[in-house]
């Protein structure tokens, strides 16, 4: 009895859920490149280099394991171009009796397996996807007892679950649960920032990455100099190198932007991580190792350990339990088109180019980048919550809606109504000043506040705090930000938003088109 086991491009781990417990010679394992996937936004070339080149090599891997792999090129020209038309052309191409898959990664790729069973005449059999640490359900459950999703709290969960970073009675390591005070300082001159591990393309990489210029070239960013891991053994190499050079100063650092260092102490780990090629628990297990060998401080393996089993299996319970209807949420009622300058990096805002020109180059920003500069300025300037989510899914090479989304509505464009963030993360000019070099550089003058030459964060800032007063006014983490807006003279007030309007009256909107087909 033939069973057909589809692998999904993000589920490229030897030790799968569906592969597991069965014998080779009773299966053929699926793997499709389909035109919907490539293009149901117009990803960056580099994303869809790596995703491809990825699946190719995991199919070569699995072969030689023993198993029979199906496996369908884009550019197949019997290829429906779906998931769906595909699963039904291999069921019956093998005569399959049955489907075995383990839970996709994204809401639309569910509806399409939700169909799939009487689409095709065979059962399906939906299985948990065990690389997570914490399931959908398991997620579900701790949500409804919480009331409200606090991830501190969660983490601490996961911390337990795993025993990561726990002494033997149970307590946290060091006496603390989070050290993220320690892990707050600025760039500093002198400072060795080490290289990620690059990988050269091989033929396969090679083979792929001509077919993303034929067929993609048109999409954003920048395709040449390509050198992400694209198996499994390459990915752990980067690791190794990432706990060796990096991981030390990671915590420190963690909040720091530097012009031209596009990596700084981060990991670069997670386009492996997101398409399976490493594991969360060997990432977080290899940090804790380096702690307790007393190779890195406890805030660098804590800090770094946090986004793995905290932040990131939140952020995929959070979309799970929120779907679909987060993906449509405009809490603050934002509809100003996504600027132009998102596309084509032609802004005078130092920072902002900068993590642009990141993103360009290396399908990467890394969190403040994304966070502080990039999500704020949409934020601050008013720009419709799914326009910014579109393009954060386009441009990153680790972009997968389950984890994109909820850091773009929830966390950084407080679009959720502040179920996954109590405050909005916004920030004028000082904070980006304090944390990187990039304002000596800049046009702007950080310092001043309003008038033509001033940095536009600093109007658009007290600009969103006066539109959204009644909102926020109330918060109580937000008291000082309103006591101070509050205690300036009416003229003041009116000199932050008028400056405010005239910088958003420059702002050009992104043509149609970039992120999605133009519908006709
Ligand atoms: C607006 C916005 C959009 C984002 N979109 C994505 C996305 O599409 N895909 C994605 O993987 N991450 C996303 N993130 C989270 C985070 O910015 C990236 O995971 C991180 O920058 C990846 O780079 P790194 O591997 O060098 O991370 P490091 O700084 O080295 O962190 C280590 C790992 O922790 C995990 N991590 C850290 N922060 C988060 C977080 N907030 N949510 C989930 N995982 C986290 C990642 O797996 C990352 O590889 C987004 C954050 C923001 C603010
Ligand atoms: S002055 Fe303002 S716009 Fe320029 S780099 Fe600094 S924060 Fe960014």
């Amino acid at each position: 009895m033939t069973i057909l086991i589809p692998v999904l491009g993000d589920q490229l781990t030897h030790d799968l859920a569906s592969l597991r417990d069965v014998i080779p010679t009773d299966a053929v394992v699926l793997m499709m490149e389909v035109e919907q996937e490539t293009t149901y936004v117009r990803h960056h070339k580099r994303k869809i280099a790596l995703i491809l080149s990825a699946m190719r090599h995991f199919a070569e891997e699995l072969r030689a394991g023993g198993w029979t792999v199906d496996y369908i090129r884009l550019d197949d020209p019997d290829n429906t171009g779906s998931f769906t038309g595909e699963v039904a052309r291999a069921v019956e191409r093998h005569g399959c009796r049955s489907i075995r898959i383990v839970e996709p990664g994204e809401w639309r790729v569910k509806t399409a397996i939700d169909g799939w069973s009487k689409r095709c005449g065979v059962p399906v059999d939906v299985i948990a996807d065990d690389r997570f640490i914490c399931g959908i359900l398991e997620f579900q459950t701790w949500a409804q007892a919480r009331g409200a999703l606090v991830m501190e709290y969660f983490y601490r969960e996961m911390r337990r679950k795993t025993g990561l970073l726990m002494t033997p009675d149970g307590k946290p390591e060091g006496g603390k649960w989070n050290l993220d005070h320690e892990n707050r300082a600025p760039p500093r001159r002198g400072l060795n920032y080490p290289e990620p591990m690059h990988f050269a393309p091989d033929p396969i990489t090679a083979e792929v990455m001509a077919l993303v210029a034929e067929r993609f070239g048109g999409h954003f960013g920048r395709l040449e100099h390509f050198s992400l891991p694209v198996t499994a053994a390459q990915a752990r190499l980067a690791l190794e190198h990432f706990v060796k050079t990096a991981l030390p100063d990671f915590g420190t650092y963690q909040d720091a932007m530097v012009t031209g260092q596009d990596w700084l102490y981060h990991s670069w780990l997670s386009p492996a991580l997101n398409l399976g090629l490493l594991t969360p628990l060997e990432v977080a297990r290899a940090a804790a190792q380096a702690y307790a060998t007393g190779y890195v401080p406890l805030n660098a393996a804590e800090g770094f350990i946090r986004q793995i089993i905290g932040w990131r299996e939140y952020v995929r319970g959070y979309y799970w339990l929120e779907m679909p209807g987060v993906a449509g949420a405009n809490g603050l009622e934002a509809t100003r088109p996504l600027p132009e300058f998102y596309w084509t990096g032609e802004t005078e805002m130092r920072c902002v180019s900068e993590a642009l020109r990141n993103t360009r180059d290396n399908a990467y920003a890394h969190h403040i980048q994304r966070l502080m500069v990039l999500g704020n300025f949409a934020m601050l300037a008013g720009v419709r919550p799914q326009d910014v989510a579109d393009w954060f899914l386009v441009v990153f090479a680790d972009a997968f809606e389950w984890v994109e989304l909820p850091n773009v509505i929830g966390m950084s464009q407080h679009a959720d109504g502040g179920r996954l963030a109590t405050k909005p993360y916004a920030g004028g000019g000082a904070y980006i000043d304090r944390m990187s070099d990039h304002c000596g550089s800049c046009r702007y003058r950080v310092k001043q506040k309003t008038g033509p030459d001033a940095c536009p964060f600093n109007a658009l800032y007290r600009d969103f705090l006066a539109r959204h007063e009644q909102r926020f006014g109330s918060n109580h983490r937000m008291t000082n930000m309103y006591g101070t807006w509050n205690r300036m003279k009416p003229e003041v007030r009116d000199a932050y938003r008028a400056s405010a309007a005239a910088f958003l009256d420059t702002l050009e909107p992104a043509a149609p088109g970039w992120a999605r087909e133009e519908q006709t």
